[in-house]
């Protein structure tokens, strides 16, 4: 092994430990994937979807991008959603976010290189959005932190306008939409109570 012999030396005593532990574990996985939530988080590497709630390998669906954001022209999130909730029959979409999220700092400060400064325009918009709100905290951080919640309630909205969504609603498929928002500091999750399970 000429590169990261390590990686697959950890690779390796996981699946002997699994395993070990569970023998028909792969069988079933192979055998079917029936996950019930799909995660929407930040690509940061300090918030792993399914380390933080508890789940193991098949029962979660993820999608990772930086900061977290659902965009109607992004062909990626758009088909893990429709994936997700046509296939796989999900019933909860989880968008969670972080405080201390490097994506959502840029969008308080100067431009960054392309491409990511695109990706990141919906935030400015957002910030430019709840200018007032955020001028009133008392710190950078608190705007900061505030603007990863807003992100989060953002994405919940548009998510609750998209086509796969509103179908599902529609022919009665459950299917319920969170905001949460993760803590770095404490690694605790906080609901930001904006969930919708149809449309308004
Ligand atoms: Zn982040």
């Amino acid at each position: 092994m000429k590169f990261l012999p390590q990686l697959f030396a950890h690779n390796r005593e996981w699946a002997a430990q699994q395993k070990k532990s569970d023998p028909q574990f792969f069988e079933r996985l192979c055998a079917i994937q029936r996950p019930e939530y799909l995660w929407i988080g930040c690509a940061d590497s300090r918030v792993p979807a399914n380390t933080i709630v508890g789940l193991a390998p098949g029962e979660v669906f993820v999608h990772r991008n930086v900061a977290n954001i659902v965009r109607p022209d992004d062909p990626n999130c758009l088909s893990v959603l429709q994936y997700a909730v046509d296939v796989l029959g999900i019933s909860h979409v989880i968008v969670c976010g972080h405080y201390g999220c490097g994506g959502v700092q840029n969008a308080l400060g100067p431009a960054a290189q392309q491409p990511l400064e695109g990706w990141l325009t919906p935030l400015r918009s957002l910030s430019r959005m709840h200018a007032l709100e955020l001028a009133e905290l008392s710190d950078d951080t608190d705007r900061w932190n505030r603007l990863c919640e807003l992100n989060v309630i953002e994405q919940v909205r548009v998510l609750s306008g998209l086509p796969t969504v509103t179908d599902a609603w529609r022919r009665g498929q459950r299917l319920v939409i969170h905001g949460w928002v993760y803590a770095l500091n404490d690694g605790l999750l906080h609901d930001l109570n904006v969930s919708r399970d149809g449309p308004e």
